[in-house]
């Protein structure tokens, strides 16, 4: 670690909350009349790159049967961390014809990309869709967008490790950090 991260939220804590947002998904769809009278797996669709981490961590918490898929969505192109219009690159591979869809991601900033997303998805005639953000920044996400879940709700400021990245770096890093440009 140097001296321009600073932990936000631990390896531990990270472990705790997801195993906690599991028993949540669990229960909401354990509730659901479609899956108690079917078993119908949720299709999981991480997207991708940031929400593989997440992903891998809560599916395995997971009692409901699902299915797993992932969607390519380009937010921050090149070296800037300014938010350009996200773009779909990758569509899951599966049809979502009917589908329970479970929509993961890392972080909800403003929520146009969840939005954006689920719009799409919902193009493709799925039955329903939930969403699921490991991180949320508090304050920013436009009206309308709320999640279904939500791992920890955090300051607006820049973020990076358990998938997120800086400038394509550091999404290995096991727990989460604030990325300080000035080295404080
Ligand atoms: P939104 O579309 O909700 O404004 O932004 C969501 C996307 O922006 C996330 O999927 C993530 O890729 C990126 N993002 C937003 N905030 C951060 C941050 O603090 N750190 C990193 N690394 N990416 C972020
Ligand atoms: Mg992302």
């Amino acid at each position: 670690m140097n001296n321009k991260m600073k932990t936000l939220i631990d390896e531990a804590s990270l472990h705790a909350r997801i195993a906690d947002i599991a028993t949540e998904i669990d229960e909401y769809y354990l509730g659901q009349w479609w899956y108690m009278r079917t078993q119908e797996p949720v299709v999981i669709i991480g997207i991708l790159t940031g929400a593989m981490f997440f992903m891998a961590d809560l599916v395995r918490k997971l009692s409901i049967r699902v299915e797993l898929d992932f969607i390519r969505v380009s937010t921050y192109p090149g070296k800037t961390t300014i938010a350009k219009k996200p773009k779909i690159i990758t569509q899951p591979t599966r049809s979502l014809h009917n589908a329970h869809v479970l929509l993961l991601d890392d972080i909800l900033d403003t929520g146009k990309t969840i939005n954006m997303v689920r719009e799409n998805l919902e193009l493709q005639s799925t039955e329903s869709i939930m969403t699921a953000v490991l991180l949320r920044k508090t304050g920013k996400a436009l009206t309308g967008v709320t999640p279904g879940f939500v791992g920890f709700d955090i300051p607006d400021d820049f973020v990076i490790g358990y998938g997120l990245d800086y400038n394509g770096r550091y999404r290995e890093m096991p727990y989460v950090a604030v990325w300080s440009k000035d080295g404080h």
